[in-house]
């Protein structure tokens, strides 16, 4: 069957491994089965929110509102943004193809970092466009700039904190690159572990109302995904000018978020006690990490996120002890698809992290692979 060309060179994304995948492959019962792979917060969700959706889970035969007011009222408020300056998605991924829909045609192109997050590439293709990517592990904004002017790009990717590296710029560089930028140029600033970064560094805190108004051409993204707990509901947005929004919202499908995800996200988001303890508990059991990682003579990159990113080089192969991870059940991301010998560990739990010491530090003793 021919399908069309585009499709033919792109490739599929790879999430982390599913608990079920590695309960079937290597016949650990679940129960034994460490997930730090997907950067979930790992205290799950607001108690709130699951309330919410247990005792609305009769909506579930309606359609949902799909005006999505009482989600957009509550977001408006918290981010002091107009309703019409927000757009929300089945994830933030919807609303990044959204943009990539918008903006690439006719031989577009994107620029991003080298390694970033993997979706921002993978719907530009599907749209025929090419990537240019700035080198280095971090985001180089001066090389990014000199790409810019040379590729004249229609959409600049900016991950704040990055995936899968764990590090962030700070906002006022930033904002410093984006007033060198066209304002037809859509630059997209994706705050999935925003909340994170904030709690850590005030200097790398993002205000997407003062972006927008600082900026005609900023989409600022936001998820629930991460900090909220709320990956499986598949809930995002994206904050920008009116404009930007209208247009977006002419590609959004009806019905894009189900009634329990706007349910839980509305109730999560009043919930910000729950998010607090969730990012203090993460930044302590990152302690943990540091501290392995030292005993073990690992490089880490400075993380403002939940997760940790180990540079093995030296040290062992990434893909080696990715597998051998798996095989005892704790799940982590390997980074050697970006290039990277290296791991991503979302952090979990305090026992989760303590099984992953355990058995990372057997792997790592008898140098098995
Ligand atoms: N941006 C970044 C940087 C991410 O890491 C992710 C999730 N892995 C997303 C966007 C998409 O998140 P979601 O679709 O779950 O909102």
């Amino acid at each position: 069957m021919k399908f069309n060309p585009v499709i033919e060179h792109l490739k599929t994304y790879e999430p982390g491994k599913p608990i079920e995948l590695v309960v079937r492959e290597f016949g650990i019962g679940s129960d034994e089965i460490v997930k730090l792979a997907s950067n979930e917060n790992p205290h799950g969700c607001s108690e709130k929110a699951t309330e919410a959706v247990r005792k609305n889970a009769h909506l579930m035969y309606r359609y949902p509102d799909d005006t999505m007011t009482a989600l957009k009222s509550k977001l408006s408020a918290r981010f002091s943004v107009d309703e019409k300056e927000l757009i929300i998605g089945a994830g933030s991924d919807q609303i990044i193809e959204f943009a990539c829909h918008a903006k690439l045609y006719g031989g577009a192109k994107i620029l991003q970092s080298e390694i970033t997050f993997a979706m921002y590439q993978i719907y530009a293709a599907q749209c025929g466009a090419t990537v240019v990517k700035s080198p280095g592990i971090a985001h180089d904004l001066d090389a990014m700039y000199e790409l810019y002017r040379k590729e004249e790009p229609e959409i600049v990717f900016l991950c704040a904190p990055n995936n899968p590296t764990g590090d962030c710029l700070d906002r006022v560089d930033i904002e410093n690159f984006i007033e060198r930028i066209d304002p037809d140029t859509l630059v997209v600033v994706d705050g999935a572990y925003q909340e994170y970064a904030a709690f850590k560094d005030p200097n790398k805190a993002l205000d997407p109302a003062v972006l927008i108004e600082k900026f005609p051409n900023v989409l600022y993204l936001g998820t629930f995904s991460k900090a909220y707990g709320l990956g499986g509901m598949r809930i995002g947005y994206g904050i920008a000018r009116r404009d930007i929004i209208a247009s977006l919202y002419k590609l959004r499908p009806p019905f894009n978020v189900t009634t329990l995800s706007l349910i839980a996200a509305e109730r999560a988001l009043e919930d910000q006690e729950f998010v607090k303890n969730s990012l203090k508990d993460c930044f302590l059991q990152m302690e943990s990490y540091l501290a392995f990682a030292e005993k073990h003579g690992i490089e880490v990159i400075e993380s403002y996120t939940n997760f940790i990113t180990f540079l093995l080089d030296g040290v062992t192969d990434s893909t080696a002890l990715a597998d051998a991870l798996l095989r005892r059940g704790v799940i982590v991301r390997d980074l050697r698809g970006y290039g990277l010998n290296a791991i991503r560990i979302t952090i979990g739990k305090a026992e989760e992290n303590r099984r992953f010491f355990d058995v990372a530090e057997q792997i790592l003793d008898s140098g098995a692979k």
